[in-house]
């Protein structure tokens, strides 16, 4: 008989800290990059595909090895590669799950992520594999006796091992080079797949950012700001409402022609759809600051976007009042400084559970802040007031929207999309929508209310889109060059208040007709501007979507309230267009 005492003893292993650094490697290879090798393999070129998947992990495993075998010690060994097991386990989940891939916008998606979002994130799906591919490994490597040597000696066995790995790594590389050096040319988001660099490298890239971007104050924007001539001719408050979408794609919008009743309130109102909207990012991170920014996709450069002002700060310089208020993961720097309220924080009767609340939440008090405008320091307000939605916040869709909207059914009710059926998941998807489409018509009813006494516009645009199983991709995140549409087109809506044609001399039958063609998170910012008539060297009436649009009837009986500056000469008093 064997004592218990005898086993453990018997199932207890010995080696030095390098065989383990080495082992943990070879586990990862195999166990934690198959979408790797299976992406990279295509690309075997005229080199046998066996001898490209040995070259690969090959290169693979010496790669890791002097990724981490530099910060293996005897104290450090276990605690270092136990956090990597979790690490990979969870990255390689994801990513096998919903075909997104780990870069750093991802990445920086995942540090910043909420605990409530990161308990939704949790699964069946999840734990088994945790239990398999980190907790099992992990309790193995508990168990094993580390090896100590003299220190000269592990120096000397550190750094032999680092050469090896790296004349390893040369020697796989060589007879495969061709394939290599095309596939990192041509698809090099596939090193994103390769775990658990990927994680690593991408972890490393964010708090580097992070570091920089905290030490740096945030460059002015738009210091020359100044109101346009509107402000001082407006009698009634000018409020200018934008909601900021989640994860609405174009494709599911009934406005754009989707054959389902995803938006019946919205059909209902005079709106003006934008058909053709494609977003900066596929994740909240890169598209939120980017909406917010002059220059986005067109001339897409994340460190100056972050590193700047936005178009809030902007509407401050030029004596405007912002407001934003959230109900998800906050402004991303947008609103820094400036006031800003959380829908859980104002905790609406009835609206939230665990943390979370519904998009309705965002309405409150929204009657009470339109009659305030009316007299911010006694005279016309000209305010810029953000709504940030949880909207179609995924993998629970369901939890978007309370029982009332549940219109298409059976709908996927689990926290794992892998549970559910297509249908069921697109059943909930387009649940979600129906509800923000009612947040939108409530919100655009509160705002016919005021009408007589506040003029008003809404802009609602959304971040991003989402994979509802095309291509077998759920989700959102992908890089955005290799990003399908439906994670780029985007729905955006426009209603303008009856007064406001005569406030600012916005022609809405003209930008209908602008609607129909293509747009982006480009123009949101200079589009905004117009609205609000702020007059800055940072506006491009190019990126506008409603200039050509705007009479400039309204100065001319007007002039005389603003005395210094000039009424339009008779000659433009006719549309501009
Ligand atoms: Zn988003």
């Amino acid at each position: 008989m064997t004592s218990p005492a005898r086993l453990t003893q018997r199932l207890t292993f010995s080696a030095s800290v390098d065989q383990l650094v080495l082992i943990a490697c070879v586990f990862w290879a195999f166990s934690a990059n198959r979408l790797f090798l299976g992406a990279a393999l295509k690309q075997h070129g005229d080199v046998p595909v066996a001898g490209f998947a040995l070259a690969l992990v090959v290169m693979l495993v010496a790669l890791h090895y002097v990724l981490i075998a530099p910060f293996a010690y005897r104290l450090t060994v276990k605690p270092l590669l136990t956090l990597l097991l979790v690490g990979t386990a969870v990255a390689t989940h994801y990513m096998r799950s919903y075909g997104v891939v780990l870069d750093t916008s991802m990445m920086t998606n995942v540090w910043r992520t909420d605990p409530t979002e990161a308990r939704e994130l949790l699964s069946w799906g999840l734990a088994t594999h945790l239990l398999l591919y980190a907790a099992l490994p992990a309790v193995l490597l508990w168990r094993v006796r580390i090896v100590t040597r003299p220190w000269p000696r592990a120096t000397a066995f550190k750094l032999g091992g680092l050469v090896l790995a790296v004349v390893a790594f040369a020697a796989a590389l060589l007879p495969v080079f061709k394939p290599v050096a095309s596939m990192m040319r041509g698809h090099k988001e596939i090193r994103y797949l390769a775990a658990p660099a990927n994680f690593l490298w991408s972890t490393g890239a964010v708090a580097a950012a992070q570091a920089r971007g905290a030490a740096q104050p945030r460059r002015l924007l738009g210091l020359d700001a100044t109101p346009g001539p509107t402000w001082s001719a407006r009698t009634r408050p000018l409020v200018v409402v934008l909601v900021v979408g989640e994860t609405a794609r174009a494709a599911n919008w009934q406005l754009n022609g989707y054959e389902r009743p995803t938006t019946p309130e919205l059909a209902r109102l005079p709106v003006i759809n934008f058909s053709d909207v494609s977003s900066c990012g596929t994740n909240t991170e890169t598209s939120l600051p980017c909406m917010f920014a002059p220059v986005g996709r067109r001339d897409y450069d994340e460190a100056r976007i972050r590193g700047s002002e936005s178009l809030l700060h902007l509407l401050v310089h030029a004596g405007a009042t912002v407001h934003w208020r959230d109900n998800q993961s906050g402004c991303k720097g947008v609103c820094a400084g400036l006031p800003e309220d959380k829908v859980v924080s104002l905790n609406p009767a009835g609206l939230c559970s665990d943390g979370r609340c519904l998009d309705e939440g965002l309405l409150v008090g929204l009657n009470e802040r339109l009659a305030a405008a009316r007299t911010v320091n006694g005279r016309a307000a000209t305010q810029l007031l953000v709504l940030h939605q949880l909207g179609s916040h995924g993998p629970a869709y369901f939890r978007r929207y309370p029982p009332a909207f549940a219109h298409f059914t059976p709908a996927c009710e689990n926290d794992d999309l892998q549970k559910c059926t297509r249908e069921e998941i697109v059943n909930a998807y387009d649940n979600s929508l129906r509800y923000t489409d009612h947040v939108l018509g409530s919100l655009i009813a509160t705002l016919q209310r005021n009408e007589a006494d506040v003029d008003s516009a809404l802009i609602y645009v959304s971040d991003h889109g989402e994979s509802l199983g095309e291509r077998n991709l759920y989700l959102h995140g992908l890089p955005w060059f290799i990003a399908p549409k439906e994670q780029k087109q985007v729905p955006m809506v426009m209603w303008l208040s009856s007064g406001l044609a005569g406030a600012n001399g916005v022609d809405a039958a003209c930008l209908r007709r602008r609607a129909a063609e293509p747009a982006s998170h480009d123009h949101l910012f200079h589009t905004v501007l117009g609205l609000l008539d702020v007059k800055t060297a940072v506006y491009e009436p190019a990126w506008d979507l409603a200039d050509g649009c705007r009479s400039v009837q309204f100065a001319a009986p007007l002039a005389g309230n603003f005395g210094g500056v000039a009424a339009p000469s008779p000659g433009r008093t006719k549309q501009v267009n």
